[in-house]
Protein backbone atom coordinates (compact mmCIF):
# COMPACT_ATOMS: atom_id res chain seq x y z
CA UNK A 1 0.00 0.00 0.00
CA UNK A 2 1.45 3.55 -0.65
CA UNK A 3 1.90 5.83 2.15
CA UNK A 4 -0.46 9.12 1.58
CA UNK A 5 1.25 12.54 3.47
CA UNK A 6 -0.81 15.28 3.82
CA UNK A 7 0.27 18.76 2.44
CA UNK A 8 -0.60 21.74 3.62
CA UNK A 9 0.93 24.22 0.94
CA UNK A 10 1.66 27.92 3.03
CA UNK A 11 1.72 31.14 1.98
CA UNK A 12 4.40 33.07 1.03
CA UNK A 13 3.49 35.18 4.34
CA UNK A 14 3.63 32.10 6.47
CA UNK A 15 6.58 30.41 4.65
CA UNK A 16 8.67 33.73 5.71
CA UNK A 17 7.17 33.48 8.97
CA UNK A 18 8.74 30.12 9.63
CA UNK A 19 11.92 30.86 8.26
CA UNK A 20 12.35 34.03 10.33
CA UNK A 21 11.27 32.29 13.60
CA UNK A 22 13.55 29.35 12.84
CA UNK A 23 16.45 31.61 12.53
CA UNK A 24 15.72 33.22 15.33
CA UNK A 25 14.95 30.31 17.24
CA UNK A 26 18.19 28.27 16.21
CA UNK A 27 20.69 31.26 16.46
CA UNK A 28 19.35 32.33 19.50
CA UNK A 29 16.99 29.97 21.47
CA UNK A 30 19.09 26.64 20.73
CA UNK A 31 22.31 27.83 22.05
CA UNK A 32 21.45 28.28 25.74
CA UNK A 33 18.35 26.31 26.18
CA UNK A 34 20.46 23.07 28.00
CA UNK A 35 22.36 26.33 30.61
CA UNK A 36 18.94 27.61 31.15
CA UNK A 37 17.41 24.40 32.16
CA UNK A 38 20.27 23.43 34.27
CA UNK A 39 19.80 27.15 36.07
CA UNK A 40 16.35 26.99 35.99
CA UNK A 41 16.65 30.15 34.84
CA UNK A 42 13.59 32.54 32.95
CA UNK A 43 16.07 34.81 30.83
CA UNK A 44 14.12 38.21 30.09
CA UNK A 45 16.22 39.59 27.76
CA UNK A 46 15.51 36.48 25.20
CA UNK A 47 11.17 37.03 25.78
CA UNK A 48 12.28 40.38 25.02
CA UNK A 49 13.63 40.05 21.67
CA UNK A 50 10.53 37.56 21.04
CA UNK A 51 8.56 40.77 21.24
CA UNK A 52 11.24 42.72 18.99
CA UNK A 53 10.01 40.38 16.26
CA UNK A 54 6.07 40.08 16.80
CA UNK A 55 5.64 37.29 18.09
CA UNK A 56 4.43 38.02 21.45
CA UNK A 57 1.66 39.49 19.98
CA UNK A 58 1.37 37.10 17.11
CA UNK A 59 -2.02 35.78 16.30
CA UNK A 60 -4.11 38.61 17.32
CA UNK A 61 -5.78 40.58 15.36
CA UNK A 62 -4.38 43.35 13.75
CA UNK A 63 -7.42 45.59 14.70
CA UNK A 64 -6.13 45.00 18.46
CA UNK A 65 -2.71 45.88 17.36
CA UNK A 66 -1.82 41.99 16.95
CA UNK A 67 0.05 40.52 14.27
CA UNK A 68 -2.81 39.17 12.73
CA UNK A 69 -1.06 35.41 12.11
CA UNK A 70 -3.22 32.70 10.70
CA UNK A 71 -3.67 29.74 13.04
CA UNK A 72 -1.55 27.90 10.56
CA UNK A 73 1.29 31.19 10.86
CA UNK A 74 0.69 31.07 15.00
CA UNK A 75 1.63 26.93 14.94
CA UNK A 76 4.56 27.06 12.43
CA UNK A 77 6.01 30.16 15.09
CA UNK A 78 5.22 27.44 18.00
CA UNK A 79 7.10 24.56 16.33
CA UNK A 80 9.90 26.27 15.21
CA UNK A 81 10.55 27.83 18.93
CA UNK A 82 10.12 24.59 20.76
CA UNK A 83 12.17 22.88 18.10
CA UNK A 84 14.75 24.88 19.94
CA UNK A 85 13.15 25.71 23.12
CA UNK A 86 10.54 23.64 24.64
CA UNK A 87 10.54 26.13 27.92
CA UNK A 88 10.56 29.59 25.60
CA UNK A 89 7.67 27.76 23.86
CA UNK A 90 5.70 27.43 26.91
CA UNK A 91 6.43 30.79 27.99
CA UNK A 92 5.38 32.25 24.99
CA UNK A 93 2.36 30.30 24.95
CA UNK A 94 1.42 30.88 28.50
CA UNK A 95 1.94 34.98 27.29
CA UNK A 96 -0.45 34.44 24.79
CA UNK A 97 -3.18 32.86 26.31
CA UNK A 98 -3.32 35.64 29.29
CA UNK A 99 -4.57 37.85 26.63
CA UNK A 100 -6.81 36.19 24.43
CA UNK A 101 -9.62 36.87 26.46
CA UNK A 102 -8.95 40.17 26.79
CA UNK A 103 -8.95 40.59 23.18
CA UNK A 104 -12.01 38.20 22.90
CA UNK A 105 -13.72 39.63 26.24
CA UNK A 106 -12.39 43.00 27.13
CA UNK A 107 -13.50 46.52 26.60
CA UNK A 108 -12.59 49.19 24.32
CA UNK A 109 -10.74 50.59 27.60
CA UNK A 110 -9.37 46.98 28.89
CA UNK A 111 -7.77 45.98 25.99
CA UNK A 112 -6.44 49.78 25.26
CA UNK A 113 -4.75 49.46 29.14
CA UNK A 114 -3.98 46.09 28.82
CA UNK A 115 -2.95 45.01 25.33
CA UNK A 116 -0.08 47.07 24.55
CA UNK A 117 3.02 46.58 26.46
CA UNK A 118 2.11 43.39 26.56
CA UNK A 119 2.18 42.31 22.68
CA UNK A 120 5.50 44.07 22.24
CA UNK A 121 6.83 41.85 24.83
CA UNK A 122 7.82 45.03 27.68
CA UNK A 123 5.41 42.94 30.37
CA UNK A 124 4.88 39.46 30.50
CA UNK A 125 1.98 38.13 31.47
CA UNK A 126 0.70 35.09 33.11
CA UNK A 127 -3.36 33.03 33.82
CA UNK A 128 -4.36 31.94 36.86
CA UNK A 129 -6.56 29.10 37.22
CA UNK A 130 -5.33 25.90 39.03
CA UNK A 131 -5.60 25.68 42.97
CA UNK A 132 -4.62 23.04 45.28
CA UNK A 133 -8.13 21.47 45.46
CA UNK A 134 -8.75 22.34 41.64
CA UNK A 135 -6.83 21.53 38.61
CA UNK A 136 -8.49 19.63 35.49
CA UNK A 137 -12.29 20.36 37.75
CA UNK A 138 -11.85 23.85 37.55
CA UNK A 139 -14.93 24.49 38.35
CA UNK A 140 -14.13 23.89 42.08
CA UNK A 141 -11.99 26.83 42.32
CA UNK A 142 -11.89 28.48 46.11
CA UNK A 143 -10.10 31.51 45.32
CA UNK A 144 -13.31 33.95 46.84
CA UNK A 145 -14.08 37.65 45.34
CA UNK A 146 -15.89 39.49 47.50
CA UNK A 147 -17.91 42.46 45.85
CA UNK A 148 -16.96 45.56 47.94
CA UNK A 149 -18.18 49.07 47.68
CA UNK A 150 -16.23 52.95 47.31
CA UNK A 151 -14.72 52.78 50.47
CA UNK A 152 -13.55 49.09 50.37
CA UNK A 153 -16.05 47.61 53.01
CA UNK A 154 -17.82 44.55 51.58
CA UNK A 155 -21.71 44.98 50.11
CA UNK A 156 -24.03 42.03 50.43
CA UNK A 157 -24.80 39.74 47.87
CA UNK A 158 -27.76 41.43 46.75
CA UNK A 159 -26.05 44.90 46.97
CA UNK A 160 -27.19 46.65 43.38
CA UNK A 161 -24.49 46.30 40.95
CA UNK A 162 -23.71 50.17 40.53
CA UNK A 163 -22.45 50.04 44.13
CA UNK A 164 -20.03 47.17 43.41
CA UNK A 165 -16.44 49.47 43.12
CA UNK A 166 -14.40 46.55 43.09
CA UNK A 167 -13.56 43.00 44.29
CA UNK A 168 -11.17 41.47 47.30
CA UNK A 169 -10.07 38.70 46.19
CA UNK A 170 -8.31 35.77 49.14
CA UNK A 171 -7.02 32.65 48.05
CA UNK A 172 -3.96 30.59 46.31
CA UNK A 173 -3.17 29.77 43.08
CA UNK A 174 -0.68 26.88 42.19
CA UNK A 175 1.70 25.97 39.08
CA UNK A 176 1.17 29.24 37.74
CA UNK A 177 3.39 29.39 34.57
CA UNK A 178 5.68 32.67 34.10
CA UNK A 179 5.13 33.43 37.62
CA UNK A 180 6.73 35.35 39.64
CA UNK A 181 8.59 37.10 36.21
CA UNK A 182 4.97 37.62 34.84
CA UNK A 183 3.88 41.65 35.40
CA UNK A 184 0.43 40.73 34.73
CA UNK A 185 -1.89 38.07 35.97
CA UNK A 186 -5.58 36.73 34.38
CA UNK A 187 -7.01 35.56 38.02
CA UNK A 188 -10.04 32.98 38.32
CA UNK A 189 -11.67 33.54 41.41
CA UNK A 190 -15.27 32.59 42.63
CA UNK A 191 -17.93 34.95 44.11
CA UNK A 192 -19.83 31.83 45.99
CA UNK A 193 -17.99 28.16 45.70
CA UNK A 194 -21.37 26.24 46.21
CA UNK A 195 -22.68 27.62 42.91
CA UNK A 196 -19.80 26.47 40.51
CA UNK A 197 -18.95 27.32 37.34
CA UNK A 198 -21.74 29.76 37.30
CA UNK A 199 -19.97 32.34 40.22
CA UNK A 200 -16.22 32.18 38.59
CA UNK A 201 -15.01 35.65 37.40
CA UNK A 202 -11.91 36.72 35.82
CA UNK A 203 -9.92 39.64 37.00
CA UNK A 204 -6.86 41.59 35.33
CA UNK A 205 -4.19 42.24 37.94
CA UNK A 206 -0.78 43.96 38.00
CA UNK A 207 2.13 42.43 40.18
CA UNK A 208 3.02 44.69 42.78
CA UNK A 209 -1.24 44.87 43.88
CA UNK A 210 -1.61 45.21 47.73
CA UNK A 211 -2.17 41.99 49.45
CA UNK A 212 -1.40 40.13 45.89
CA UNK A 213 2.07 38.40 46.71
CA UNK A 214 3.85 34.76 45.27
CA UNK A 215 4.23 31.63 47.40
CA UNK A 216 6.71 29.18 46.65
CA UNK A 217 8.48 28.27 43.21
CA UNK A 218 6.92 24.90 41.74
CA UNK A 219 10.32 22.38 41.83
CA UNK A 220 9.96 21.32 37.69
CA UNK A 221 10.81 17.67 35.86
CA UNK A 222 11.19 19.77 33.16
CA UNK A 223 10.72 22.92 31.25
CA UNK A 224 12.34 24.70 33.80
CA UNK A 225 13.70 27.82 32.29
CA UNK A 226 9.62 28.60 32.53
CA UNK A 227 9.23 29.68 36.15
CA UNK A 228 5.87 28.83 37.68
CA UNK A 229 4.69 29.38 41.26
CA UNK A 230 2.01 29.96 43.30
CA UNK A 231 -0.11 33.20 43.97
CA UNK A 232 -1.21 33.97 47.16
CA UNK A 233 -3.89 36.68 47.51
CA UNK A 234 -4.38 38.16 51.01
CA UNK A 235 -7.14 40.87 50.74
CA UNK A 236 -6.11 42.31 47.70
CA UNK A 237 -8.44 44.78 46.23
CA UNK A 238 -9.00 44.88 42.81
CA UNK A 239 -11.46 47.83 40.99
CA UNK A 240 -14.66 46.57 38.83
CA UNK A 241 -12.60 48.10 35.74
CA UNK A 242 -10.17 45.07 36.12
CA UNK A 243 -13.21 42.45 35.89
CA UNK A 244 -13.13 40.90 32.29
CA UNK A 245 -16.54 40.16 31.02
CA UNK A 246 -19.44 39.68 33.11
CA UNK A 247 -19.84 38.18 36.65
CA UNK A 248 -20.16 34.68 36.35
CA UNK A 249 -18.77 34.33 32.88
CA UNK A 250 -15.07 33.65 33.90
CA UNK A 251 -15.43 30.10 33.21
CA UNK A 252 -16.30 30.69 29.95
CA UNK A 253 -14.02 32.77 29.73
CA UNK A 254 -11.30 30.54 30.92
CA UNK A 255 -12.53 27.64 29.07
CA UNK A 256 -12.05 29.58 25.70
CA UNK A 257 -8.61 30.76 26.26
CA UNK A 258 -7.74 26.76 26.91
CA UNK A 259 -9.21 26.00 23.43
CA UNK A 260 -6.94 28.62 21.61
CA UNK A 261 -3.88 27.94 24.12
CA UNK A 262 -3.87 23.80 23.58
CA UNK A 263 -3.38 24.84 19.65
CA UNK A 264 -0.51 26.28 20.46
CA UNK A 265 0.92 23.38 23.08
CA UNK A 266 0.33 20.88 20.25
CA UNK A 267 2.19 23.08 17.53
CA UNK A 268 4.73 23.04 20.15
CA UNK A 269 5.01 19.64 20.79
CA UNK A 270 5.11 18.50 17.21
CA UNK A 271 8.21 21.39 17.01
CA UNK A 272 9.55 18.41 20.14
CA UNK A 273 8.82 15.55 18.27
CA UNK A 274 10.40 16.65 15.28
CA UNK A 275 13.93 17.75 17.36
CA UNK A 276 13.95 14.02 18.74
CA UNK A 277 13.44 12.68 15.46
CA UNK A 278 16.50 14.76 13.95
CA UNK A 279 18.71 14.26 16.50
CA UNK A 280 18.52 10.69 17.14
CA UNK A 281 18.44 10.07 13.11
CA UNK A 282 21.42 11.98 12.80
CA UNK A 283 23.13 10.07 15.45
CA UNK A 284 22.00 6.94 14.21
CA UNK A 285 23.84 7.14 10.93
CA UNK A 286 26.88 8.81 12.53
CA UNK A 287 27.36 5.98 15.40
CA UNK A 288 28.97 2.81 14.09
CA UNK A 289 28.35 -1.19 16.47
CA UNK A 290 29.67 -3.93 14.54
CA UNK A 291 31.12 -2.50 12.07
CA UNK A 292 28.21 -0.53 10.14
CA UNK A 293 25.88 2.75 11.38
CA UNK A 294 23.08 1.97 13.45
CA UNK A 295 20.65 2.74 10.96
CA UNK A 296 21.78 -0.14 9.05
CA UNK A 297 21.13 -2.51 11.88
CA UNK A 298 17.92 -4.63 11.19
CA UNK A 299 15.01 -4.31 13.38
CA UNK A 300 12.02 -6.82 12.48
CA UNK A 301 13.11 -9.07 15.53
CA UNK A 302 12.86 -6.36 18.14
CA UNK A 303 8.89 -6.86 18.62
CA UNK A 304 10.08 -10.29 20.50
CA UNK A 305 11.19 -8.13 23.33
CA UNK A 306 8.14 -5.57 23.31
CA UNK A 307 7.82 -6.18 27.28
CA UNK A 308 11.42 -4.43 27.80
CA UNK A 309 9.52 -1.44 27.54
CA UNK A 310 6.95 -1.64 30.64
CA UNK A 311 9.21 0.28 32.94
CA UNK A 312 8.69 3.36 31.26
CA UNK A 313 5.65 3.31 30.38
CA UNK A 314 4.42 2.46 33.96
CA UNK A 315 6.37 5.13 35.35
CA UNK A 316 5.01 7.95 32.66
CA UNK A 317 1.38 6.83 33.43
CA UNK A 318 2.19 7.25 37.34
CA UNK A 319 3.15 10.94 36.48
CA UNK A 320 -0.20 11.25 34.38
CA UNK A 321 -2.06 9.88 36.95
CA UNK A 322 -0.57 12.42 39.69
CA UNK A 323 -1.35 15.19 37.35
CA UNK A 324 0.33 18.67 38.19
CA UNK A 325 2.05 16.92 41.27
CA UNK A 326 3.39 14.43 39.56
CA UNK A 327 5.34 16.64 36.98
CA UNK A 328 6.96 18.48 40.49
CA UNK A 329 10.52 17.22 41.74
CA UNK A 330 8.63 17.54 45.43
CA UNK A 331 6.49 13.92 45.00
CA UNK A 332 8.98 11.58 43.38
CA UNK A 333 6.98 10.43 41.10
CA UNK A 334 8.88 11.72 37.98
CA UNK A 335 12.26 10.15 39.53
CA UNK A 336 10.50 6.51 38.39
CA UNK A 337 9.99 8.14 35.14
CA UNK A 338 13.54 9.85 34.18
CA UNK A 339 15.05 6.27 36.17
CA UNK A 340 13.24 4.28 33.65
CA UNK A 341 14.65 5.91 31.14
CA UNK A 342 18.23 5.42 32.13
CA UNK A 343 17.17 1.43 32.62
CA UNK A 344 16.81 1.80 28.88
CA UNK A 345 20.14 3.07 28.15
CA UNK A 346 22.60 1.28 30.82
CA UNK A 347 23.47 -2.48 31.46
CA UNK A 348 22.67 -2.77 27.81
CA UNK A 349 20.42 -0.65 25.78
CA UNK A 350 16.71 -1.46 24.83
CA UNK A 351 17.47 -2.74 21.44
CA UNK A 352 20.30 -5.00 22.88
CA UNK A 353 18.34 -5.90 25.16
CA UNK A 354 15.47 -7.01 22.36
CA UNK A 355 18.59 -8.62 20.07
CA UNK A 356 19.45 -10.64 22.97
CA UNK A 357 16.12 -11.86 24.18
CA UNK A 358 15.31 -12.71 20.08
CA UNK A 359 18.28 -14.49 19.96
CA UNK A 360 17.24 -16.83 22.95
CA UNK A 361 13.42 -17.10 21.60
CA UNK A 362 14.94 -18.14 17.74
CA UNK A 363 17.30 -20.34 20.04
CA UNK A 364 14.95 -22.12 21.88
CA UNK A 365 12.48 -23.11 19.33
CA UNK A 366 15.29 -23.54 16.50
CA UNK A 367 13.65 -26.49 14.10
CA UNK A 368 15.45 -29.76 15.35
C1 LIG B 1 4.31 22.45 33.76
C2 LIG B 1 2.96 22.91 34.20
C3 LIG B 1 2.56 24.22 33.95
C4 LIG B 1 1.30 24.65 34.38
N1 LIG B 1 0.93 25.96 34.15
C5 LIG B 1 -0.28 26.41 34.58
C6 LIG B 1 -0.67 27.78 34.40
O1 LIG B 1 0.07 28.59 33.83
N2 LIG B 1 -1.86 28.19 34.90
C7 LIG B 1 -2.70 27.33 35.55
O2 LIG B 1 -3.77 27.76 35.97
N3 LIG B 1 -2.37 26.03 35.73
C8 LIG B 1 -1.19 25.54 35.28
N4 LIG B 1 -0.82 24.22 35.47
C9 LIG B 1 -1.72 23.33 36.20
C10 LIG B 1 -2.42 22.36 35.28
O3 LIG B 1 -3.40 23.02 34.54
C11 LIG B 1 -2.99 21.24 36.17
O4 LIG B 1 -1.89 20.53 36.75
C12 LIG B 1 -3.86 20.30 35.35
O5 LIG B 1 -5.04 20.93 34.99
C13 LIG B 1 -4.18 19.02 36.12
O6 LIG B 1 -4.70 19.33 37.37
P1 LIG B 1 -4.12 18.64 38.70
O7 LIG B 1 -2.65 18.77 38.69
O8 LIG B 1 -4.85 19.23 39.84
O9 LIG B 1 -4.47 17.13 38.54
P2 LIG B 1 -5.89 16.46 38.84
O10 LIG B 1 -6.95 17.26 38.18
O11 LIG B 1 -6.01 16.23 40.30
O12 LIG B 1 -5.75 15.10 38.06
C14 LIG B 1 -5.08 13.95 38.59
C15 LIG B 1 -5.26 12.81 37.58
O13 LIG B 1 -6.66 12.51 37.45
C16 LIG B 1 -7.05 12.58 36.08
N5 LIG B 1 -8.41 13.05 36.02
C17 LIG B 1 -8.95 14.10 36.67
N6 LIG B 1 -10.22 14.22 36.35
C18 LIG B 1 -10.52 13.23 35.48
C19 LIG B 1 -11.70 12.83 34.78
N7 LIG B 1 -12.81 13.47 34.89
N8 LIG B 1 -11.61 11.76 33.94
C20 LIG B 1 -10.46 11.10 33.78
N9 LIG B 1 -9.32 11.43 34.42
C21 LIG B 1 -9.35 12.49 35.25
C22 LIG B 1 -6.05 13.54 35.44
O14 LIG B 1 -5.93 13.36 34.02
C23 LIG B 1 -4.76 13.16 36.18
O15 LIG B 1 -4.22 12.02 35.58
C24 LIG B 1 0.43 23.76 35.04
C25 LIG B 1 0.83 22.44 35.29
C26 LIG B 1 2.08 22.01 34.87
C27 LIG B 1 2.50 20.60 35.14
Amino acid sequence: MRRRTLSWPLTEEERLLQATAREFAQRELAPGAGQRDEDEAFDRPLFARMGQLGLTAAPFPQAVGGAGFSYLGWSLVMEEIARADMASAVCLSVHILSQYPVVTWGSAEQRERWLGPMQTGELLGAFALTEPHAGSDAAAIRTRAVRVDAAGEALPHDAPLAQVKGYRLNGTKIWISNAPEADRYLVFATLDPARGAKAICAFLVEKGTTGFRFGSKERKMGIRACPAAELIFEEAVVPVASRLGAEGQGYKIALSALAEGRISIAAACVGLAQSALEQAAAYLQQRRAFGKPLADQQGLRFTLAEMAHAAMRVATEAVQLFGGSGYSRDTGIERLMRDAKGAQIYEGTNQIHRLIVADEVLRRHAPG
